[in-house]
C-alpha cells in the first residue's frame, strides 16, 4: 500500500513506535511464551481430539493485516468450543503478528474507502495490532467504523504501558462473559414485548440488512426506534401505540430498553441506538448508491446533515431536505416533493410521536420504499447537540448528559419518565411471576 511519510502525526507515532514497542514486545514475548508452555498439554489435547474426530481442518487461518499492512494468518482451532478455539492465537503473539493490546487487526479485504481517503486512519497500521483493542472493550455500545478508527488512531498516538494495562483490565469482564457464554449463548427471541410494545429483536447488522431489503421490496415500509421514553408515550397516545403495532420494523433503542428486556426475561440482542446506526446504514447506502430524503428539525439542520453525509459517504445521493416545522398548507408541498424525489429512503426526524403518526398517515402517498422515524437524529449530525463521550455511553448514562444539555426540556422525560418506566417494568415482572405461579398451582391441583 502507498505510504504517506508526511502525514500529520504519522512520524510522531513512528518515533513513539520505536521506543515503547521494545518493552511491549518483550512483555508480549514473555507472557505468550509462558502461556504457550503452560498450556502445551491443552494444545496437544485439542489437536488430538480434532484429529480423532476426523475433522478436515485442525487449525483455521483467517487472513488479517498486521503492522504496516503486512498480511498474516490469524490462527484458531477448528472447534465449536470457544474456550479452546482461540488458543493458537498465542502463537501469533509469540511470532510477532499480534500484540496482546493494540489497534484492531483488520481483515485483509477491509481497506475501505474511508481508510483510503483518511490519512489519519493509516496510523492504526503503524503499530502491531492487538488481541484486545478499544473497539472490543466497547463493542456493546455499537461503535460505527469512523469512531472505531478514531479510537485506534487515538490509541496509537497515546500508546503507553499504562494505557495497555488499563485496556487489558477493562477487557476482563468481557473475556469472562465471552468464555462463559461461549458454549451456551443466550437465546434471543425473534420478537420481544416490552409493556405491550412489540420490538424486533436483532443485531445492528441484521437491522441494516432488513432496511436494505425493504428498499428493494415493492411494499412501502415504516421503521421506528423505541426507547423507554417512547414506550411511556404509548400509554398517553393510543394512536402512537397503534402506529408501532403496524410498523414493519421496531428497533430497541437505548440502555433502558435493554435493561427492561433483562428484567422481563426477554433478552434484547443489542442496543440499536439510532444515532449509532445512522452512519453504518449510510455506509451501506453509499456502497449501493441509494438516494435519501431528509425531513425534520429546525430550518437548516437537515441541510447540515446532508453535508455531513456527502462528506463521509459520498455514494449516498441526497434527493432533498425539509425542516420539520411545516404548517398544514406547506405539508402538501413537502409530501409532493418527497413523492416526486425518487428517494429510496426517507428519514423523518420530527420527534415522537409526531414523526411516527406522520409517517403512518402519509406512507401510501410518499412513494418511498422505506420511511424511518429518527427522533433527534438531526440535532446530533447537524452539530447542534454534541454526543455524550464514549465512557458515558458505555456505562448507560447518556440520558444524564442529555439532561444536563437541555434540562428544561428533558427533566420530565428523564427524572420522572425513567422512574415511571422502571416502575412499570418491575410491576410487569411481578405480574408475570404471579401469573406463572398461579398456573403452576392450577396445574398441580389438576
Ligand atoms: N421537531 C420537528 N418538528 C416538530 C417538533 C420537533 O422537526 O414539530 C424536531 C426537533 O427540532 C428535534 C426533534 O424533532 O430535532 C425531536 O428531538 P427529540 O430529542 O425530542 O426526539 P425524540 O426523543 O422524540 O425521538
Amino acid at each position: 500500500m502507498q505510504r504517506l511519510e508526511t502525514d500529520e502525526g504519522l512520524e510522531d507515532a513512528r518515533v513513539r513506535a520505536r521506543v515503547y514497542p521494545y518493552l511491549k514486545r518483550t512483555i508480549d514475548l514473555t507472557i505468550s511464551l509462558f502461556l504457550v508452555i503452560l498450556l502445551l498439554p491443552l494444545f496437544v489435547g485439542v489437536g488430538m481430539a480434532l484429529m480423532m474426530s476426523r475433522s478436515m481442518t485442525i487449525i483455521q487461518r483467517t487472513p488479517k493485516m498486521g503492522i504496516e499492512c503486512q498480511p498474516f494468518s490469524e490462527l484458531s482451532f477448528a472447534t465449536q468450543w470457544r474456550v479452546f478455539r482461540k488458543l493458537p492465537i498465542l502463537i501469533n503473539v509469540l511470532k510477532g503478528d499480534l500484540s496482546f493490546v493494540g489497534p484492531r487487526a483488520a481483515y485483509s479485504c477491509e481497506m475501505c474507502s474511508y481508510c483510503r481517503s483518511e490519512p489519519q486512519a493509516r496510523l492504526r497500521i503503524a503499530v502491531r495490532p492487538g488481541l484486545i483493542c478499544d473497539w472490543w472493550v466497547r463493542r456493546h455500545i455499537s461503535l460505527d467504523y469512523v469512531q472505531e478508527v478514531a479510537l485506534d488512531v487515538r490509541y496509537v498516538k497515546s500508546m503507553s504501558l499504562r494505557k495497555d494495562i488499563g485496556l487489558a483490565l477493562r477487557a476482563i469482564p468481557g473475556i469472562v462473559t465471552w468464555l462463559l457464554w461461549g458454549n451456551a449463548p443466550p437465546v434471543y427471541p425473534a420478537e420481544v414485548r416490552i409493556l405491550g410494545v412489540r420490538i424486533d429483536n436483532m443485531s445492528m447488522n441484521n437491522a441494516i440488512d432488513r432496511v436494505m431489503n425493504m428498499i428493494d421490496s415493492p411494499q412501502a415500509g415504516h421503521v421506528c426506534f423505541v426507547n423507554p421514553h417512547n414506550i411511556n408515550q404509548t400509554f398517553q397516545v393510543p394512536e402512537y401505540r397503534r402506529a408501532l403495532d403496524e410498523a414493519d420494523l421496531v428497533l430497541a433503542d437505548g440502555f433502558g430498553t435493554k435493561l427492561a428486556g433483562e428484567i422481563l426475561r426477554q433478552p434484547i440482542r443489542q442496543n440499536l441506538c439510532g444515532t449509532d446506526l445512522f452512519p453504518r446504514l449510510c455506509a451501506r447506502l453509499s456502497e449501493a448508491e441509494k438516494k435519501i430524503y431528509l425531513v425534520g428539525a429546525a430550518p437548516g439542520a437537515a441541510e447540515r446533515v446532508a453535508d455531513w453525509v456527502r462528506q463521509h459517504y459520498p455514494g449516498v445521493v441526497i434527493k432533498g431536505c425539509d425542516h420539520g416545522y411545516f404548517n398544514p398548507m406547506e405539508e402538501r408541498e413537502v409530501v409532493c416533493r418527497i413523492a416526486q424525489s425518487g428517494a429510496d429512503m426517507l428519514v423523518v426526524a420530527m420527534g415522537v410521536p409526531k414523526q411516527e403518526l406522520w409517517i403512518r398517515n402519509h406512507l401510501a402517498e410518499l412513494n418511498v420504499p422505506v420511511a424511518m422515524g429518527w427522533g433527534g437524529l438531526f440535532d446530533y449530525f447537524s452539530g447542534r447537540i454534541p454526543r455524550a463521550p464514549l465512557w458515558v455511553r458505555e456505562i448507560g448514562m447518556e440520558w444524564v448528559y442529555r439532561l444536563i444539555q437541555e434540562p428544561g426540556r428533558m427533566w420530565r422525560r428523564y427524572l420522572i419518565g425513567n422512574f415511571v418506566f422502571l416502575f412499570r417494568i418491575v410491576r410487569e415482572r411481578f405480574r408475570a411471576v404471579e401469573v406463572s405461579s398461579r398456573c403452576n398451582r392450577i396445574g398441580s391441583q389438576n
